[in-house]
């Protein structure tokens, strides 16, 4: 039997199991940097389908080898993140959420499930190919600094050091049935700012006595696009943008000072860093011009992920011969954060996109919403899609 149609056969036979793992891990969903009892169960299941090389990382995580023949040929890594976020589950179904307040509502019990379900696959067929699968299943992907820098720095990538690393996530915008790929820059650097304004309040019929913050930060806000109009290259897209600014005054009373919080993304290292120094600059400029001061601070969150475009190009080969042709969609920019992109630094690293809507059962949702669930059907092919990609990638010298 072709390795392909062998694959396919396994990840239909394995499809109830996989969707029952996924259940059991939505209905019990633990938060980011405190999955003890989903890297237990994981333990468990990678044990049961008879893979034993196991590794505890990063706490939370771990790491689990798949040796084919010939296993110093070549390896690949696959990536699950596996927390859950701090949302109460509004769906009625059998696996809602039984830990009030805590919800698998960004999918990441489906990657889970689905690596489970790639390595129960890849285990069965280990003669077939060469070369070693790396399995990670990370810890808090949603909470800075990232279970992905935490996997790196406690030595997920090293002995053995995989050559490329794949990593999926589901996509309520895309039918199920298919997926979505992208070359080159993906998704966005996510850094918080925090700019405290210092002035001098008092009443607000005298301001020639006063220094007013809630005037400066007006400035500041206006001043501080032009580092997205005017310094930008209009060739990388970079976003910036301010959901709190507090000034607790009165009609007639100046406070002493106004916090701002907003976010900058975008998609270039090397320019991000430049527009942190350009906001801070005006910034102070701005406030001290005018008499106040300034605290500006940059919490740096996740890089940019960039889709090594020849990675990519052979996945959607591989995919668009797993799936079909009219079953692999090109994907656009998307500007939220992902911590897959810490490997993508490290390593030649492609993510894509796993679709999970399904309009005529009313999956629709967006992730991070209380609503949102998958079509399972997802599952059927998810799991065998990957052990599929990551073999092709094996295969590739
Ligand atoms: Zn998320
Ligand atoms: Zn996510």
């Amino acid at each position: 039997m072709l390795l392909q149609n062998k694959i396919q056969k396994l990840a239909d036979q394995y499809k109830s199991d996989t969707i029952d793992i996924r259940r059991h891990l939505h209905a019990h969903p633990e938060l980011s940097f405190e999955e003890n009892e989903t890297v237990a169960f994981v333990t468990e299941k990678l044990r049961s389908f008879g893979i034993s090389n196991l590794t505890s990382k990063a706490n939370t995580g771990l790491v689990a080898l798949i040796e084919g023949k010939n296993p110093a040929k070549k390896t690949v890594a696959l990536r699950a993140d596996m927390d859950a976020l701090p949302i109460n589950e509004a769906n009625e179904v059998s696996y809602k959420s039984t830990n009030p307040g805590v919800m698998h509502a960004c999918g990441h019990d489906v990657h889970t499930s689905s690596l489970l379900g790639t390595a129960r696959i890849l285990n069965e067929i280990k003669a077939d190919f060469e070369g070693t699968i790396k399995l990670l299943f990370q810890p808090g992907e949603e909470k800075v600094p990232g279970g992905a820098a935490m996997m790196i720095a406690d030595k997920a990538l090293l002995d053995p050091k995989p050559s490329a690393i794949l990593g999926q996530h589901v996509m309520p915008l895309i039918p199920v049935g298919k997926v979505g790929f992208r070359k080159g820059m993906y998704m966005a650097s996510a850094d918080e700012l925090y700019i405290k304004v210092k002035g001098k309040g008092g009443h607000g019929a005298m301001p020639e006595t006063l220094v007013d913050p809630v005037l400066i930060s007006a400035h500041i806000l206006v001043a501080l696009q032009q580092v997205v109009s005017r310094k930008a290259d209009p060739k990388t897209p970079s976003v910036l943008s301010f959901g709190k600014v507090m000034a607790d005054g009165a009609t007639n009373v100046i406070p002493n000072e106004v916090n701002i919080e907003g976010t900058f993304r975008t998609l270039n290292e090397d320019w991000r860093k430049e527009a942190h120094q350009h906001m801070i600059k005006i910034a102070k400029g701005i406030a001290e011009g005018m008499g106040g001061e300034v605290d500006f601070e940059v919490r740096k969150g996740y890089p940019f992920l960039k889709n090594e475009p020849e990675l990519t190009e052979r996945s959607i080969q591989a995919a668009k011969t797993y799936l079909g042709e009219e079953n692999v969609v090109d994907l656009d920019i998307w500007m939220a954060a992902e911590d897959f992109s810490y490997y993508t630094q490290e390593m030649d690293g492609c993510f894509y996109r796993l679709g999970t809507r399904n309009e005529s059962k009313g999956i629709v949702s967006g992730v991070h919403t209380p609503t949102f669930d998958i079509d399972e059907d997802a599952l059927g092919l998810s799991t065998g899609l990957m052990a599929w990609l990551a073999l092709e990638e094996l295969k590739h010298t």
